[in-house]
């Protein structure tokens, strides 16, 4: 098996360089060829850490030793017995992601990454150190330095917007330990630390000794780690005989960059018996338009919305489904991307758009349609969903009433309530008061719910990181950082 980019076949890497490399030289996104094969039927009784192992090696057929390296990544991560354990709520199967160190989904990918880039870094001889840079606004910086923290041969550093993350959000990364995590606040918003960040990039070599990388989601060693929880809520469904062998069921998943959806069209392709995927939007919408009208559309303005994870006009992991839904049409997808890049914009042949239909169903809903459906959620069913999740179970409940369809309905949760305490109260009539500390308080105490002991931990936890720098410090920071060095120095 070798991977290509979705834009090209004229060269091709082996997968241990995909995951090193994270994107193809032409831009394009890396698909192993051919599409992998896995005796399915034999993990549905298997245990999360055996499934997960058996995926990645499906993926990942060279790196040795794949069970020894999902130990390494998992093991003391979750804080229950089955990573993402299924709970029956009202009509629906609501999929738990949130139980790993930083309480959102996450953590499972990026549990992983680490490992499996180490692993690689060892087996294509490379021999500098890796050294991950990030910008974020929000969840992906706080996961990927608890998935980095402490495994060896790597760094990261990440950079975030100066006020524009939450309190919870910025207290996780500040306070996160291990001597080869940094994390800056910079004087910007998130395009200005995401600019910084490429202009390193683009500035390397800049580090005699260290591979720059990235932890973004267009690694397709973060994407198949996510194929794992789909195969592990079909398995319970089926123990419970909510579904028989066979049998498919619908994944409602709230979406944003397109990677967790796309780990379960990846999954149906492996052979799981799975229905329709409904891809969630929240008001920024452009997914669910590109499915309603086989357009594709950034020419609009980002708007800030209660589920900031998915606030977002680009959703890179799309491209992989133009590829796959096509047949692999590399250059059919290289010219739909040449048209984004262009004109903000393309526009897919009426057969693809169809192919993707059948698969897919989009739908969005806006904060306020959000927050009722979390307030009827929790005084139905005494169950409290986060934002992100809410647009999820909109969207699958509007799915039933229009389509009737009778299959089960797994809605993904990708984040607890407890690191969004302010909208989960406003939307179930808590009181909005106080500070996020004090409202994951009264969080609790409505709700009857333990706080998540890593956000309790972090009010008393000391800042290692308290400091806020300007944009054009990024390449010193970087550079200290690389080096050894304390900053300011
Ligand atoms: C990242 C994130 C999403 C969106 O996932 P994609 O893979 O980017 O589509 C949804 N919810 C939460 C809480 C997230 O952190």
């Amino acid at each position: 098996m070798r991977y290509h980019s979705t834009r090209s076949r004229e060269f091709s890497v082996s997968s241990a360089e995909a995951i090193v490399r994270g994107i193809a030289p032409d831009g394009g996104l890396y698909m192993p060829e051919p599409f992998p094969t896995l005796d399915w039927q034999a993990l549905l009784c298997a245990g999360a850490k055996e499934t997960a192992a058996a995926i990645a090696h499906a993926f990942f057929p060279e790196l040795a030793d794949m069970r020894a390296l999902v130990r390494s990544a998992y093991t003391g991560k979750f804080d229950t017995e089955n990573w993402t354990p299924l709970r029956e709520v009202g009509e629906c199967y609501v999929l738990e992601l949130f139980h790993g160190p930083t309480s959102a989904f996450k953590d499972i990918a990026l549990s992983m990454l680490p490992w499996l880039l180490r692993r690689s870094r060892a087996q294509t001889g490379e021999e500098r150190e890796i050294l991950i840079l990030t910008a974020t606004s929000g969840d992906t910086g706080v996961a990927a330095m608890r998935g980095f923290a402490d495994v060896p041969g790597m760094k990261i550093c990440v950079f975030y917007p100066d006020g524009g993350v939450s309190a919870v959000q910025r207290a996780q990364m500040v306070t996160q330990e291990g001597a080869n995590v940094r994390v800056a606040a910079v004087r910007g918003n998130f395009d200005d630390c995401q600019t910084g960040v490429k202009r390193i990039f683009a500035a390397a070599p800049a580090l005699p000794g260290t591979v720059l990388s990235s932890a973004n989601s267009i690694n397709i060693g973060r994407l198949v780690p996510q194929i794992t929880y789909y195969f592990q809520a079909y398995s319970e469904l089926l123990a419970r005989g909510a579904v028989q062998p066979g049998g498919e069921v619908n994944f409602a998943v709230p979406t944003g960059n397109f990677g967790d959806i796309l780990a379960g069209y990846f999954a149906k392709r492996l052979g799981l018996p799975v229905g329709r995927l409904l891809c969630a939007s929240n008001a920024n919408r452009v997914n669910a338009d590109f499915l309603a009208t086989g357009v594709y559309d950034r020419r609009r303005t980002l708007r800030r919305t209660d589920s900031p994870s998915m606030d977002i006009l680009v959703s890179s992991n799309l491209e992989r489904l133009l590829y796959m839904a096509s047949g692999g049409d590399c250059a059919l997808v290289a010219s739909l991307l040449a048209s984004l890049a262009r004109e903000g914009r393309y526009a897919v042949p009426p057969e693809l758009k169809e192919a993707i239909c059948a698969d897919f169903w989009g739908d969005w809903c806006d904060d306020a349609q959000g927050a009722q459906t979390t307030g009827r959620v929790f005084r139905d069913n005494g169950y409290l969903l986060d934002p992100h999740t809410a647009v999820g179970w909109t969207a699958a409940a509007r799915y039933r009433e229009q389509t009737g369809d009778p299959r089960p309905m797994v809605v993904l949760a990708t984040a607890s309530p407890f690191k969004f305490p302010g909208a989960v109260l406003g939307a179930i009539g808590g009181g909005m008061a106080g500070d996020e500390w004090a409202q994951m308080e009264r969080l609790s105490a409505i709700s009857g719910l333990p706080i998540p002991a890593n956000l309790a931990r972090l009010r008393e936890k000391a800042a290692r990181f308290p400091g806020v720098i300007d944009i054009a410090d990024l390449p010193r920071f970087v550079a200290a950082f690389g080096e050894g060095k304390a900053w300011p120095a």
